[in-house]
């Protein structure tokens, strides 16, 4: 069978791998230059072999089982770190470690023997009993509520209620103003109070606090993963836009990228509906285009990331939720205070992350307003920081970074098959309840690749 598949994100590359595996002629067409869609990398220094650093931050979960498997089966298991990078926030201008308790201890022998117990659930209750924005009770039931969220596995039971509506009935006012209505705000914007309790869920349910990274970088697995379906006898065709799908009389599916036409006996879109919907134009019904493009179908935000290379630690946490109000960014995410400075010639990478609709007027700025907006409020949580430190900077920008999961997403969804004979739809966007990972893109690929296999069986009798 011919495949062709578009989009070499960590989706379309898994699909490509398991179907080439299993003998089919592939073709994947993307548009960058180089694989790994929405966790791509970039060359870091004037070096361009690397080091490379993901445009937006990445880390993996212990959870996270079907891309740590792929990572393993790729030949980098090996070079997969698992640390407890402190991971805090910042409210009444103040840093509060959130993660865990042990890890701040001074005395290295209290320390070391603590050690195994450093990342446990005991370790984070004890971190959260210690975050004074809200009052002693504020925190037992935070904590309580959590526990339920982590222990509870059926998330359907959830499923008719918001996040803000569930988190403040049973986690209490206090906790829903200063933790949980700042990290709904950050990530959805205007929606906050309109998304679905099951994807607060996941987060309690399905995250640990050892997080995982490939050391040297993401990009480094992306690299791998496309060599892996090229040593199969795939073709990875990076730098091709696809600009148009269509069905052929034969039964077949073209498409057409860079001027040219392919003929494929199926097609896998791994792009968001919309472009998918761009792209095959009339040759879906009109019923079809409008009800996935209409103001009540699922919408995404935009992800805006500055990293600022400077020449000096900025904090001691890895990941800072910025929780009190006024910053024009959500999180700081120093990367270098979870990997080492050596790796990236000594440099200290700071990212400043937002998720914005997409019109926002942040997006037309020009890179270098946008730092000169944001540099100030990075004193309000380093004073000594100084614009001196900014050795260099980068603006990176996404549409489609975070689809906004409302009460009823799931019936929103696409089906895996499109109108189009034999063109399959799946994106980030099928991802659900969990907030949106490379795991579970990973988890989707296959399921599309099996579902690739049976089709082909059912056909062939
Ligand atoms: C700010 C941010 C932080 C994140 N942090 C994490 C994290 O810490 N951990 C984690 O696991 N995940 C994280 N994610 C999510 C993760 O990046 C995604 O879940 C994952 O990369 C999605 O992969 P995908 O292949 O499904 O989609 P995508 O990566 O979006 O792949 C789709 C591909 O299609 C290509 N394409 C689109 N149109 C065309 C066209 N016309 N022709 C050819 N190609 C086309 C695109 O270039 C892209 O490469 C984060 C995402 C963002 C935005």
């Amino acid at each position: 069978m011919k495949l062709g598949i578009i989009g070499g994100g960590v989706l379309g590359l898994t699909v490509a791998l398991r179907r080439v595996q299993a003998g089919d002629e592939v073709v994947v067409f993307e548009k960058s230059q180089v694989p790994g869609g929405l966790a791509a990398s970039f060359p870091v220094t004037d070096r361009p072999d690397g080091p490379y650093l993901e445009k937006f931050y990445h880390h993996i979960f212990q959870t996270d089982k079907d891309i740590i498997n792929l990572i393993n089966e790729v030949g980098l298991g090996d070079q997969l770190e698992w640390k407890t990078p402190p991971t805090s926030t910042f409210r009444n201008g103040k840093v509060y470690r959130m993660d865990s308790a042990f890890g701040e201890i001074k005395f290295k022998p209290l320390k070391a023997l603590l050690r195994p117990l450093t990342g446990s659930t005991i370790d984070t209750a004890i971190a959260i009993m210690r975050f004074k924005p809200i009052s002693l009770f504020g925190r037992l039931r935070f904590g309580l509520g959590g526990a339920y969220l982590k222990f509870e596995s059926n998330y359907q039971r959830l499923s008719q209620t918001t996040a803000a509506q569930w988190s403040q009935k049973w986690m209490g006012k206090s906790a829903y103003e200063a933790i949980l209505k700042p990290l709904l705000t950050a990530k959805f914007g205007k929606k906050y109070d309109q998304i679905a309790m099951p994807w607060l869920w996941s987060r309690f349910h399905e995250r640990t606090q050892f997080l995982g990274y490939v050391r040297g970088g993401f990009h480094r697995f992306y690299i791998k993963l496309y060599e892996a379906v090229v040593a199969k006898g795939g073709e990875v065709r990076l730098g091709t836009d696809v600009t148009g799908i269509k069905p052929t009389k034969e039964g077949k599916v073209l498409i057409s990228a860079d001027g040219q036409e392919f003929v494929f006996d199926r097609v896998v879109v791994t792009t968001p509906t919309r472009v998918f919907i761009q792209l095959a134009g009339d040759a879906l019904p009109a019923v079809y285009r409008e009800r996935y493009t209409s103001p009540n179908s699922i919408e995404h935000y935009s992800a805006h990331c500055v990293i600022l290379s400077l020449d000096r630690k900025f904090m001691e946490t890895y990941w800072l939720n910025l929780n009190d109000p006024g910053f024009p960014f959500l999180a700081l995410v120093e990367h270098t205070s979870y990997m080492p400075p050596s790796d990236y010639d000594g440099q200290h990478l700071l990212y400043l992350g937002n998720y914005l609709p997409p019109d926002h007027p942040l997006f037309s700025k020009s890179d270098e307003e946008v730092v000169a907006e944001f540099l100030p409020h990075l004193k309000r949580v380093n004073p000594a920081f100084d614009s001196s430190w900014i050795k260099r900077s980068w603006v990176w920008k996404a549409p489609y970074g975070q689809p906004i999961v409302t009460i009823g997403y799931k019936d929103k969804l696409p089906p895996h098959q499109t109108p189009i004979p034999n063109v399959l739809l799946a994106n980030m966007a099928h991802v659900y309840p969990q907030d949106r990972g490379q795991n579970y893109s990973v988890r989707l690929g296959e399921k599309i690749a099996r579902v690739i296999w049976r089709a082909r069986t059912n056909a062939s009798g």
